[in-house]
């Protein structure tokens, strides 16, 4: 890969003909139509969200450098912004006076208001920019392995670079599209940020069974998505009739393996609506997460709750008082060990040798209190939990 450095061309040349597209938050061309802003594999426009984009122009009016700049430069002769995509949408905004700068004395100004030497000094700024040559698999290695400035590039933006084509552009129209008004409905059930291709990554994850890249590879040069769609759609789908409740755990479950472990099942939403609301409101339930799947597993897999257990000091009590007991009475103070008059009829265990145990069980409604609690040897205990 050949790169060059280039340190003539200035703010004025970069803006002349920049075109910012109002719906989709971004700077698509400058440099008179010859520089692509924001080639398709490229992240979103993040910076609207704070006041970074203000930071720019004030470094630029206070002659502070704002970093280095990377072009790729085409086969056509034509550049597209490998870095820096970010700093010149928001130069370009504030040219075209979409946000104004605010002065020492908290005055905002746009561009055309500034006194003409200011803004002078500030078309005539010469950026730092690397021009980058070489075959696109050199490119994108690079993209993939340099420390960018700024905000870093996550796992599904590098995949959108590496694998950018007609599939990628055409998914991203759908799950990395914030006016898509479906986005609000899935993040009840998916982390992250649409415009950092979180909903992206988590619909191509679910449809490749977690071979991402494979996947996007397989169908770089399609603009046919329907199997992504069609496969994310079902499982939202079958969430939303399974759970009429939305909970704020349910958001980055494994809704993916649920869907192929469970959606087989019939499940009467009514019930599992009722359930899921008792078991919210059972404070022996530490983890309210595993709640889904526990009631789509047929309410089996207790661990899944991570029911609060017994602490030491409630277990040292119980163990005192039944072991006195049955010292007394010449019997193990196990009381299962006591009741079946075998070789351990008689055994005092150690308190390391024993289990707590619900004397009713949790799941019949016991609580996990002293009351409730009692000492089993760690065989009788364990026979127990597997009845
Ligand atoms: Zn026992």
């Amino acid at each position: 890969m050949i790169t060059t450095l280039r340190t003539d061309i200035t703010i004025a040349q970069i803006c002349e003909g920049f075109e910012y597209n109002e719906l989709e938050g971004k700077g698509l061309f400058g440099l008179n139509g010859r520089l692509t802003i924001q080639p398709e594999y490229q992240r979103n426009y993040i910076y609207a969200e704070c006041n970074k984009e203000a930071a720019v122009i004030d470094s630029i009016i206070k002659g502070y450098p704002i970093g280095l700049i990377y072009f790729v430069k085409k086969t056509d002769g034509n550049f597209e912004v490998l870095d820096g995509q970010q700093r010149i949408t928001s130069i370009g905004r504030f040219i075209r006076e979409k946000f104004p700068m605010v002065d020492g004395v908290g005055n905002c100004h746009f561009f055309p208001g500034l006194a003409p030497d200011l803004q002078k000094k500030i078309l005539q700024t010469k950026l730092t920019i690397y021009e980058c040559e070489g075959t696109e698999t050199e490119i994108k290695e690079w993209f993939k392995t340099v420390n960018i400035a700024g905000i870093p590039l996550n796992e599904q933006e590098l995949l959108n670079a590496i694998y950018s084509g007609k599939f990628v552009t055409k998914a991203k129209s759908v799950f990395s599209n914030s006016i898509n008004s479906n986005v609000g409905f899935w993040s009840n059930f998916i982390k992250g940020s649409v415009k950092r291709q979180d909903f992206l990554h988590t619909a191509l994850d679910w449809v490749s069974k977690g071979n991402i890249s494979e996947y996007m590879s397989a169908h770089r040069h399609s603009d046919d998505i329907s199997e992504l769609e069609n496969y994310f759609n079902s499982i939202i789908d079958w969430i939303d009739e399974t759970f009429s409740d939305v909970k704020p755990e349910m958001r980055g479950l494994e809704w993916n393996r649920l869907f192929e472990s469970y959606h087989s099942n019939t499940y009467d939403p009514q019930q599992i609506s009722k359930r899921v609301s008792e078991l919210y409101a059972d404070d022996y339930v530490k983890n309210k997460r595993g709640i889904f799947e526990y009631l789509l597993g047929g309410e089996k897999d207790k661990k899944l709750l991570d029911i609060r257990l017994f602490d030491g000091p409630t277990k040292r009590t119980v163990y005192e008082r039944q072991t006195i007991e049955a010292k007394e009475k010449g019997v193990s103070n196990c009381p299962y060990c006591a009741l079946e008059h075998g070789s351990h009829y008689d055994t005092i265990w150690d308190l390391k040798d024993m289990d707590a145990d619900h004397v009713s069980a949790w799941s019949k409604g016991g609580a996990t209190d002293i009351n409730n609690c009692q000492m089993l040897c760690k065989n009788h205990n364990r026979a127990k939990g597997n009845r």
